[in-house]
């Protein structure tokens, strides 16, 4: 039987692909899977590299849909990353760091934005269909996504951004030149740029343009998330592991408990959050309204209401979610402290979203195995980030190659003005 999936809100079963194409399901929900399958942990753990792993993981969930042959393909194209685990010195002993930015745009993004854009190919291949990606994007999101859609047969992808209101290292990675998309610089703020793109998709005017979205809610995403907690978990055997996710929209972690759900062991997950404190306020057993946004240096994770949610509240019980998991909440200030004094004591350093998380180990918010080896996802590599970074430690993070060279090459990006005609006109031609 093939795993269907259904939305938060209903009934209705879907397939992968249909899930995968539609994004949201049509009542606003957010799909997750009928049943969990089983995961296969001897035989993903004898793997070894991580994108074999990555197969023999997503095989259990999309084997019925895409034959072996063509996921391999998929799984050794878009998986084929390094994932180093850096174990920490010192006063830091038994934590380690779980780098997830060796991809292409330096943010763990890229696994799922990369396995998504190739099994969204292959669905449309076998449908004889395309599809335009618009996504509207503050940061990391739009990156993966150009990236890891370009220059796939049948997918096109328009990305908006608020011109000006990016840090320069994102806005060079938005607008690098790219195979099939375009960037598209909107006079206005991200709130202007996400209500293009909803009118978008409503706008009868545009009813023969087949539209998709690839934003952190798409099921095709999250999948992929699951591979490096598998990953971790194979190179600490046999000790329990503990995971501790910056957050944000939490599909990172969503992602971590569906893999736990489907057999994978842990000892905890530990959410750490910055000033956007919803999960937090959740788990504390407070008040558990969404706040609007609130800028911070760690702006990955700037999320007053993350939608993500609806899909673990879905996935656990109240009960079990407080038990499994833990949060804590991390300011500026103390996201800067965090960059320096793991740098002080250890050398290492962290990127202001991976930070929160080191910060957020240290307090000890781990709570009911303090002992169990702890896993900090790194989320996205400091020279993302270089202006919070060498304001914290006086000097600038090194810059991988791959990120100079993209600095250097040629742009293509487009001024528009915050209307949907604006986006109507880019769209039709
Ligand atoms: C997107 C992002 C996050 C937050 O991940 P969620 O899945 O939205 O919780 C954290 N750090 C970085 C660097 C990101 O790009």
């Amino acid at each position: 039987m093939p795993i269907t999936y259904r939305s938060t809100r209903g009934r209705e079963s879907v397939s992968f692909a249909e899930a995968l194409l539609r994004g949201l399901a049509p009542d606003g929900g957010l799909y997750v899977p009928d049943a969990i399958p089983r995961m296969p942990l001897e035989e993903a753990c004898a793997a070894g590299t991580f994108d074999e792993l990555g197969f023999r993981v997503l095989e259990t969930w999309l084997g019925e849909e895409i034959e072996d042959e063509t996921l391999r393909c998929i799984t050794q194209e878009a998986l084929n990353l390094p994932v180093p685990i850096v174990p920490l010195e010192g006063v830091w002993k038994g934590i380690r760091v779980m780098e997830l930015f060796h991809g292409p745009t330096l943010s763990f993004k890229d696994f799922g934005a990369r396995t998504m854009a190739r099994c969204m190919k292959h669905i449309l291949e076998t449908r004889g269909e395309r599809v335009t990606i618009l996504v509207a994007t503050s940061g990391d999101t739009g990156s993966a996504v150009a990236d890891g859609f370009a220059g796939q047969d049948r997918i096109e992808v328009v990305l908006l951004y608020p011109k000006g209101k990016v840090s320069p290292v994102q806005e060079r990675q938005l607008i690098a030149e790219r195979p099939g998309v375009c960037a598209l610089a909107v006079a206005g703020d991200f709130d202007d740029c996400q209500r293009m793109v909803k009118a978008a998709f409503v706008d009868p005017a545009l009813a023969g343009v087949p539209l998709s979205s690839a934003n952190s809610i798409n099921i095709g995403r999250l999948l992929p998330q699951m591979l490096y907690y598998v990953w971790a978990v194979r190179s600490l055997r046999p000790a329990p592991v503990r995971f501790c996710v910056p957050s944000g929209n939490l599909g990172n972690l969503t992602a971590g408990i569906l893999a736990h759900l489907s057999g994978m062991p842990v000892s905890g997950f530990l959410a750490a959050h910055n000033a956007n404190d919803f999960f937090p306020r959740v788990l504390w057993g407070g008040d558990a309204a969404f706040a609007p946004t609130v800028r911070t240096i760690s702006n990955a994770m700037d999320v007053g209401a993350p939608s993500n949610f609806e899909r673990l509240a879905t996935l656990l019980d109240p009960g079990r979610m407080r038990t499994l998991i833990r949060a804590e909440r991390v300011s500026d200030e103390e996201t800067i402290a965090s960059i320096r004094r793991v740098y002080d004591e250890t050398g290492y350093v962290a990127d202001p979203h991976t930070a929160v998380g080191l910060e957020a180990v240290r307090r000890g918010g781990g709570g009911a195995a303090p002992h169990a080896p702890t896993v900090v996802l790194a989320t996205a590599h400091p020279a993302k980030f270089p202006e919070t970074v060498a304001g914290a430690l006086g000097f600038a993070p090194k810059e991988p190659d791959r990120l100079a060279a993209l600095l250097d090459g040629p742009v293509a990006v487009e001024d528009v003005s915050p209307t949907l005609e604006a986006l109507r006109e880019r769209l039709r031609a």
